[in-house]
């Protein structure tokens, strides 16, 4: 089983009404530990993504529809979080670029290249608290399950489950990166609200598969 354009189409639309839904708790939690904006921020975008798929014609390749999202993301959401989705979704379009449809390892390819997009842009490690603590579980996740023979669905399935594990995991942590970093232990008992939008954009692709 695959995934085409009507999946990554579905995904982001599911995503923007699911950030929507969640744009007060996110802000809440970036009001803990940063300033107050990231629901704010996503839902901007978002938002800014829906006409634009609109436009797409029906020969549209996931790639296609990931190079919207991060145009749109890179010019609309402004702060940390804009360029760092914005060049996920453009690293994610370019490992894909041409595909027109995406099995277990598409999936696993260009959820590999939208977290080292990330890495690559935010230079954050693994327990810096910040949204990489979601997308390196997810990731993961991803590949053992497709090294395992799972069905497109199954896999999004596991890396959602495992970006929510890693958005939980974050908040014991000090933060070593963005203005979470700034306070120092008093990031500890708070969640990064950029691992948990991680999380629910990508419960989105697997609730987009039918998971
Ligand atoms: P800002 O901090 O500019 O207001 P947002 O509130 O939209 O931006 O996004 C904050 C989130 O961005 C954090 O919760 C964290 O997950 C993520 N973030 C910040 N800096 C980095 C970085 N260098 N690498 C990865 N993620 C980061
Ligand atoms: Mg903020
Ligand atoms: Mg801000």
């Amino acid at each position: 089983m695959s995934v085409g354009a009507d999946w990554a189409e579905a995904w982001i639309r599911r995503s923007a009404a699911d950030i929507a839904l969640n744009r007060a708790a996110l802000n809440t939690l970036d009001r803990d530990i940063g300033d107050g904006d990231h629901g704010e921020n996503m839902d901007r975008g978002f938002q800014a993504a829906l006409p634009k798929l609109d436009e797409l014609s029906d020969t549209a390749t996931p790639a296609d529809v990931f190079k919207v999202v991060a145009t749109t993301l890179i010019s609309t959401v402004g702060g940390a979080a804009g360029p760092l989705y914005g060049t996920a979704f453009l690293k994610a379009a370019l490992s894909v670029v041409g595909q027109v449809e995406l099995d277990g390892n598409g999936l696993a390819t260009f959820l590999t290249a939208a977290r080292d997009g990330i890495v690559l842009r935010g230079k954050a490690e693994s327990g810096d608290k910040t949204m990489v603590d979601s997308w390196t579980p997810a990731v993961d996740a991803a590949t053992a399950a497709n090294a395992a023979g799972a069905s497109t669905a199954e896999i999004l399935r596991q890396a959602a489950d495992a970006a929510l594990a890693g958005a939980v995991a974050t908040e014991p942590w000090v933060a070593r990166k963005g203005r979470a970093s700034y306070l120092g232990e008093r990031a500890i008992g708070h969640r990064d609200p950029g691992a948990e939008s991680t999380a629910l954009l990508l419960r989105a692709a697997a609730e987009a598969a039918g998971q």
